[in-house]
């Protein structure tokens, strides 16, 4: 029986992509599921997943670049299943463009959602996870963190960020039983990046070694081994079909 049965387990930006790839893992290991987007969550989505898995599935709706709001999700959560064993960030945006000129607007939406989304969403799901003496936290980053990509200063920015935190957040709180972790996917096949010309994707194609881009299992299987892995914590795992090897 998978140690992840009963545990409870919320995925921000999880209605679409890799999130809800993420929450469909945990459901098929027989974990209950928080299922959150930034203004809806399709029932029929839910549904699915308690039709499927057995398990029990709500959303919770709200952006989390907003504190408040950030609170309120893992509130819902808490009220609706129980706990917050596992938080998985993932919910992120792009607004991409050459940093020269890149506007302050754009700069400023992606920090406040990939990163400053990450610290509202850590530091609040905290205290119950102390108090329970268990948590795992994963953070979904980027390949591009660990070697930056022109185009993407805001999003580099808020991916290496978040690495940051993973470190800084995972060294103040092993102590507690909780472990905060990364992956750093690489080009995966989601609504993100088939927005990307041919000749982008052939580019970043002649680049992996494993010859395909990722799909959105490969990423869903790294949280489940994060969820897992009692002995790893601060870490940044690459699913990249080997792209990049820090
Ligand atoms: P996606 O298909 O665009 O999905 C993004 C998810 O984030 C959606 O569920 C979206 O909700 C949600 N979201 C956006 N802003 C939000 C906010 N302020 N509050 C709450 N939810 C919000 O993206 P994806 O490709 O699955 O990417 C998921 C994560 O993986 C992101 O952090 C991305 O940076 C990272 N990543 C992706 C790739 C890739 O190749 N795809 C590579 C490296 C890293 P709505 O549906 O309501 O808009």
């Amino acid at each position: 029986m998978s140690e992840l049965k009963g545990k409870n387990v919320l995925v921000t930006g999880s209605d679409r992509g890799i999130g809800l790839a993420v929450i469909e893992a945990f459901a098929a290991q027989g974990a209950n599921v928080a299922v959150n987007g930034y203004d809806s969550v399709d029932e029929a989505t839910l549904q699915n997943i308690r039709d499927t898995y057995g398990v029990k599935a709500i959303g919770v709706i709200g952006d989390v670049s907003n504190f408040e709001t950030a609170g309120k999700l893992i509130a819902e959560t808490i009220e609706g299943l129980g706990s917050v064993d596992v938080l998985v960030n993932n919910a992120g945006i792009t607004r991409d463009g050459l940093l020269l000129r890149m506007s302050p607007e754009d700069f400023d939406a992606v920090i406040n959602v990939n990163l400053k989304g990450t610290f509202n969403m850590t530091q609040q799901v905290l205290k119950g996870m102390i108090k329970n003496k268990f948590g795992r936290i994963i953070n979904i980053a980027s390949v591009v963190a660990l070697q930056g990509n022109a185009g993407q200063a805001n999003y580099v920015a808020s991916k290496a960020g978040i690495i940051g935190l993973t470190k800084t957040a995972a060294r103040e709180v092993g102590r507690k039983n909780v472990t905060v972790n990364a992956i750093a996917p690489g080009f995966i096949n989601t609504k993100m990046t088939e927005v990307l010309s041919d000749t982008v994707k052939n580019t970043m194609l002649a680049q992996i070694p494993l010859n395909r881009f990722g799909e959105v299992e490969d990423i869903a299987q790294a949280a489940i081994f994060l969820a897992q892995a009692s002995y790893v914590t601060g870490q940044t795992i690459s699913v990249n079909g080997g792209m990049v090897m820090p």
